[in-house]
């Protein structure tokens, strides 16, 4: 801060009144905070409409651990060991927005809810130009601020419905795991094969996709290895809401072809369900597929399950779902040598070295080898027999019963009003329980001349001819 920027701030602090702080302690607190974000904030140039003599034309970001009362925590120490006065807290914060709205905190990062997103930009958007025209032309464009004012105050409304029905959705997924876990310790239950509609219980499971993962990966990553796509692997995880297990299916590159959320699920049921008779059934939006409601559809029809209730969450303020396991699951993967798919199986197994609490199951093996069986859904399900649900991206609740076949009922939200929809095109044509079998399609031609030319260098001799074997059509010639 140099002298004219003082004099400058003398007659700014006169105008906004700060009367309770001595102009000397203001001074000092906001060279405090000037000299802090100097030191530990990243500046994003572009226009902002800040308050001189402090302001710059960029937004100054701290990181996001830091806020204003930390800052004024650190100052507060430094002020003491001055022996001079220290400026409150609300006096500190208000300095801070008043002389200093370039420096702000970075968001902390999570999945992007749009609409928040959105509401957010717009937010920042009119409180800026709101403070730019109350500072700089008081008096003058007092039409044009009122109308600012009502813009803040509804995108303010706006966002706090949002926030009231993502709190809502949020306290029906807790309600639901907290039941399932009372029933899950009652019962003594574990996961593991069990007759469909066997025990008259009702249980929560949450699935959903994983980033996937590339093999061979190594810690002391080989620096060209950045420039090539090693063998993809991809990760799917069905959790219990009532017990901390889950199973983390492990699918290579060439298994499952499109829709596969439906196979995973049926092998889950038969293999790891309790034999629950009702369900809910969690997941993120982009499984809201036509295919997952016909599945349900045929599940009740077949009486493996006697009620269905398919939820979606909110993307973005997702807080159950086998996310937390597939970030340990990561972790453990930076930090290993990882060859096979057997050694991804391992990674998932010891994620959680004391309580095994993540259960690995390979859908294939690297020669193509099933283990996982893959069934023609969409063939067997969609052509004759159902039919799709008109605007199914509006609606994030369905539910199914045995009771009545093919009728699915749908909510935009918890307390949404229902709309009743009948799946099947004919209500006495049903589909058969007996699914075709599938053959996986397989790593494509392409992708098994790219590792065998590009990634079988890296591999080491003993696994080079189970991940990057040579490709089995021969090569085309050029003319
Ligand atoms: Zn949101």
């Amino acid at each position: 801060m140099d002298c004219s920027s003082s004099d400058l701030f003398e007659t700014e602090f006169e105008s906004y009144g700060f009367s309770r702080v001595p102009k000397e302690d203001a001074m000092r607190a906001v060279r405090f905070m000037l000299n802090y974000a100097e030191d530990h904030s990243i500046i994003l140039r572009g226009l902002h409409p800040g308050r001189p003599p402090f302001a710059e034309v960029s937004t100054w970001k701290l990181p996001s651990s830091t806020n204003k009362a930390t800052v004024w925590g650190l100052y507060k120490d430094a002020v003491k060991k001055l022996g001079a006065p220290v400026v409150e807290l609300i006096h500190f914060k208000s300095m801070w927005e008043y002389f200093l709205p370039q420096i702000v905190s970075e968001e902390p990062q999570t999945d992007l809810c749009l609409q928040c997103h959105h509401s957010k930009q717009k937010f920042r958007e009119v409180s800026c130009q709101f403070r730019a025209n109350r500072l700089a032309q008081v008096g003058t464009k007092l039409l044009e601020l009122e109308n600012l004012g009502l813009e803040l105050c509804k995108i303010s409304r706006e966002r706090q419905q949002h926030a009231d029905l993502v709190k809502k959705e949020n306290f029906l997924y807790q309600e639901m795991n907290a039941k399932c876990g009372m029933i899950c310790e009652d019962l003594h239950l574990s996961l593991g094969p069990s007759r469909p509609a066997s025990r008259k219980i009702t249980m929560s499971y949450n699935f959903d996709f994983a980033q996937e993962v590339h093999y061979p990966s190594d810690p002391q990553h080989p620096g060209p290895m950045y420039f090539f796509i090693p063998r993809k692997c991809q990760l799917f995880g069905v959790c219990c809401g009532g017990m901390p297990k889950q199973v983390s299916y492990i699918i290579d590159e060439g298994m499952l072809p499109k829709k596969s959320v439906i196979n995973l699920m049926h092998h889950f049921f038969n293999n790891y369900g309790v034999g629950e008779t009702c369900a809910n059934l969690n997941s993120s939006a982009q499984n809201r597929i036509n295919c997952l409601l016909w599945y349900c559809a045929w599940r009740m029809m077949h009486r493996l399950h006697l009620k269905l209730d398919l939820h979606f969450r909110i993307t973005g303020h997702d807080l159950s779902g086998p996310d937390l396991l597939f970030g340990l699951v990561k972790q453990a993967f930076r930090k290993t040598r990882v060859q096979t798919l057997s050694d991804i199986a391992g990674v998932v197994r010891d994620s959680t070295p004391d309580k095994q609490l993540n259960i690995p199951q390979l859908v294939g093996l690297e020669d193509g080898t099933v283990l996982v069986e893959t069934y023609d859904w969409n063939q067997h399900l969609c052509t004759r027999y159902f039919r799709p649900f008109p605007h199914i991206e509006r609606y994030r609740h369905f539910s199914f019963d045995a009771q009545r076949p093919g009728m699915v009922v749908a909510k935009e939200h918890r307390d949404a009003e229902p709309l009743v929809f009948q799946l099947l095109h004919n209500p006495d044509v049903r589909p058969s329980a007996d699914i075709p079998v599938q053959t996986p399609p397989g790593v494509s031609w392409l992708r098994q001349r790219y590792l065998f030319d590009k990634i079988r260098k890296f591999c080491s001799d003993e696994v080079k001819d189970i991940i990057c074997p040579p490709p089995k059509a021969p090569r085309k010639k050029t003319v």
